[in-house]
């Protein structure tokens, strides 16, 4: 089946895990293409999350000014024009961009209008997900939920808790998504990839959201997965990456076909195009070869997307025609 053409809907994908080697270069002129495998790409040595997470740090580092940004998202809407993406949710941690001098509300105001210029020029329609990460304070989070808030008419359009499942725990980010519920903002939350089911339930409790990044270890509790289908869940499910980190050892290994199977509404998604060197084209086409998807599976699970997309109905309708006619 031939990928590429296909328009898609990509709901999870990070900002800083998806450089193209061209632009880290422009960035950082003496790195090399070894550096770039070793350093921006997780490679076989990569064994958890926390590592893959390490290659977006030195991505992060070179995200520092007003031009590297413009040129980081840039880069980001050329790689989307390659891969046919119609819609996409880009996501990023306004905090780690405050290194060298911009404060945060810049650096979503930079990222807002760099993004509004870009979709007007390319027609792929965009927003912007701000992420707060699991080490942060109650004060860090609250200043992220609110840049959310702030922004909202600019291009912002939902809130994500990203970055080390494992080491940290939720408590300080219950008041800033109690923040989001109260002045309706969108929500989503990375659980079930670094550990296993007992996350997503308390996710869930927490955190109070209806849309997972990742969520793919509920396949080990069945009680969680009839829970997320009759609820009408939405798990943001990332193949490629899940192997990267080691969520699972190999890509049979991989659930997304009993997902499927339990009608779990669901998304395919790259989560970072550099880091687990990656794009859409390519999802498509491992899951078609590993797990015998039909072009009606792929069609259904870019209209799951559309579903649970932080966009209006308007715009549902305008996705959901294009998908319906090309699939
Ligand atoms: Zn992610």
């Amino acid at each position: 089946m031939k990928f590429k053409n296909l328009p898609k809907i990509e709901l999870h994908v990070h900002l800083d895990c998806s450089l193209s080697y061209e632009t880290i270069k422009r960035l950082r002129p003496q790195t090399t293409i070894d550096d770039y495998n070793t350093n921006y790409i997780a490679g076989k040595s990569c064994t958890s999350l926390k590592q893959y997470i390490k290659c977006a740090d030195n991505a992060i580092s070179l995200m520092q000014s007003k031009e590297s940004l413009e040129l980081v998202m840039e880069d980001f809407f050329n790689q989307l024009i390659q891969d046919n993406v119609i819609y996409c949710e880009i996501r990023f941690a306004p905090l780690l961009h405050t290194d060298e001098g911009l404060n945060s509300r810049e650096v979503v105001n930079i990222l807002c209008n760099s993004m509004n210029f870009l979709s007007k020029e390319s027609g792929i329609f965009t927003g912007l997900i701000l992420c707060t990460l699991r080490h942060y304070s109650k004060e860090e989070s609250m200043e992220t939920v609110k840049l959310v808030e702030e922004f909202k008419e600019k291009g912002v359009i939902g809130f994500d808790i990203a970055a080390d499942e494992a080491g940290y725990p939720l408590d300080n980010h219950i008041d800033a998504f109690n923040y989001a519920k109260q002045n309706n903002i969108n929500c989503t939350a990375h659980a079930g990839e670094a550990k296993g089911p007992e996350s997503i339930w308390e996710t869930i409790d927490k955190l109070k959201v209806k849309r997972i990044g990742h969520g793919v270890k509920c396949i080990k509790d069945p009680k969680l997965v009839k829970f997320l289908y009759e609820n009408n869940f939405h798990l943001e499910v990332c193949v490629s990456s899940n192997i990267k980190t080691k969520t699972f050892n190999k890509i049979e290994d991989h659930p997304i076909s009993q997902i499927n199977e339990s009608s779990i509404s669901m998304s395919i998604n790259t989560d970072g195009r550099t880091i687990s060197s990656t794009d859409l084209t390519n999802e498509y086409e491992i899951i078609s070869k590993k797990f015998g998807w039909s072009i009606e599976d792929f069609r259904k699970s870019n209209l799951e997307a559309i579903k649970h997309a932080f966009a209006s109905d308007e715009l549902k309708t305008i996705l959901a025609d294009r998908i319906n006619k090309e699939y």
